[in-house]
């Protein structure tokens, strides 16, 4: 048994075609010829993609007194992005050929030797750079004027700090506590690629924890380690995490310190997540634009300030890529190439899946009875389809961990065969001991 992908890198070509192949994730409206930036995910896509949110939900927000959760509308007032400097300020440099008409973000596009940017299609030198806003502008309500515009938020984060004061309000929280949020957000990308990776419709999962001025240090490096440790618990290797320390010219204006979580995707090295220490700075705004007071009385310390803030912020498509990188693997078995994806369990959509050797009663219907007891602990998938070897490569393909085996030998002996998708090792197990060698493997 040898793995083909040997130099370590994962061709995304062979990612993008198993996702469509097992129904992980589609083009958007694939049918009408898609949709740039966008795509759905499938039966197999969303399972995967809410085990791990459900994951990170836990992590961050079920096993912790300090973490509370939110679910904000997309839409706000827009204010709210006035005060937190979207309006103004959420752009990329643009450049158009002249020619074509094509748009590329400045920044992808390199100089020539002579230091001027030209098309990369048809040569054409490139018009000025201007500042492109990437929120998505849409219209509230039935007429149309500067006082009914509203946008589709660019990330989650506006939606906490505008509810900062209503759960101080209601659960009197002490600082340092944090607030956590998954959603949607849209960003109107200028050139959306790479799959998953860069979109315009996405979800975040975000955090604004806040703390006294004087514990941002040791705040930041709590939530630094909890973030790494949270991406390897759904399977990113150590080795390919790579923290960034962002320097001053390249901070965001109101961060005093930004660490990049980069991951070896398949593009290289790229941004799957990021670390920011946010100062005061959004209530601040929020608090001038809304002429609301957000700021915190300590009863202890009898202080009253303004809390600050630190940001760890994750892409979920981001996070599923980077999760589909790290389990990818092919490797020769007998002649034939045989594709896994080594999920952990906890994130693999389907954790056991039930086989009968034949599709008739007298297996279906105990490997049936096997599939609703195992149901109370795992995710468990029943097929009876095509040969076993077969329905086990299709099982590996999905990232199943085990596979349960109901036999002719099961009517008599009241075993069946497991087998581990990594090793490939089966061995027999007594159907009434089935629970407890599966306790604590999910
Ligand atoms: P990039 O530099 O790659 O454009 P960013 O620095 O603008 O990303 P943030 O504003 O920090 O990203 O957003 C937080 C997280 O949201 C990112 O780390 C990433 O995981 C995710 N994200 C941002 N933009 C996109 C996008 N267009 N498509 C998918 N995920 C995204």
């Amino acid at each position: 048994m040898s793995e083909t992908n040997t130099n370590g890198k994962v061709d995304m070509e062979k990612i993008v075609s198993l996702c469509k192949r097992r129904g992980f994730i589609f083009p958007g409206s694939e049918i009408y010829g898609g949709l740039a930036g966008t795509f759905d995910y499938g039966p197999l896509g969303v399972a995967l993609k809410k085990n791990i949110q459900n994951s990170w939900w836990n992590h961050f927000v079920t096993n912790r007194d300090d973490i509370y959760g939110i679910d904000a509308d997309i839409l706000m007032n827009p204010k709210a992005w006035e005060a937190s400097g979207h309006v103004s300020g959420f752009s990329d440099p643009l450049v158009e050929c002249p020619k074509c008409k094509k748009r590329f973000r400045e920044d992808t596009v390199e100089a020539g030797t002579d230091g001027i940017r030209r098309c990369p299609d048809d040569k054409e030198v490139l018009g000025a750079s201007r500042q492109f806003n990437m929120m998505f502008k849409t219209q509230i309500g039935a007429t149309e004027d500067q006082n009914s515009i509203s946008y589709l938020r660019p990330e989650t984060a506006g939606g906490m700090f505008v509810n900062f004061k209503n759960v101080v309000d209601s659960f009197h929280p002490k600082l340092s506590f944090g607030l956590a949020q998954i959603g949607k957000a849209f960003r109107n990308e200028i050139a959306p690629r790479d799959f998953i990776f860069r979109l315009r419709e996405m979800e975040q999962m975000e955090i604004e924890y806040f703390c006294h001025p004087s514990k941002w240090e040791e705040t930041f490096e709590h939530l630094r380690k909890e973030f790494k440790a949270w991406m390897m618990s759904v399977g990113l290797p150590e080795k390919s995490i790579h923290e960034i320390e962002i320097g001053d010219n390249d901070r965001a204006h109101y961060s005093k310190r930004t660490i990049d979580f980069e991951f070896d995707f398949p593009i290289g090295q790229k941004e799957l997540a990021g670390l920011a220490y946010r100062t005061d700075f959004d209530l601040k705004q929020h608090s001038e634009f809304s002429k609301t007071d957000l700021s915190y009385f300590d009863e202890e310390t009898k202080e009253r300030f303004i809390p600050h803030c630190i940001e760890p912020s994750i892409g979920v498509e981001r996070t599923v890529l980077a999760v589909l990188t790290s389990a990818y693997r092919e490797e020769e078995v007998e002649g034939e190439t045989r594709t896994v994806l080594a999920f952990v369990p906890s994130v693999a959509p389907i954790q056991i899946a039930v086989l009968p050797l034949s599709k008739k009663d007298e297996l279906s219907v105990p490997a049936q009875e096997i599939v609703k007891k195992l149901r109370k602990i795992a995710r468990v998938q029943y097929d009876e389809t095509q040969s076993i070897g077969k329905r086990y490569r299709r099982q590996d393909e999905i990232g199943t961990p085990y596979c349960v085996t109901v036999d002719f030998d099961s009517l008599n002996d009241k075993m069946v065969t497991v087998r581990d998708r990594d090793t490939m090792k089966q061995e027999r197990i007594a159907i009434d001991k089935l629970e407890e060698y599966f306790n604590g493997k999910f």
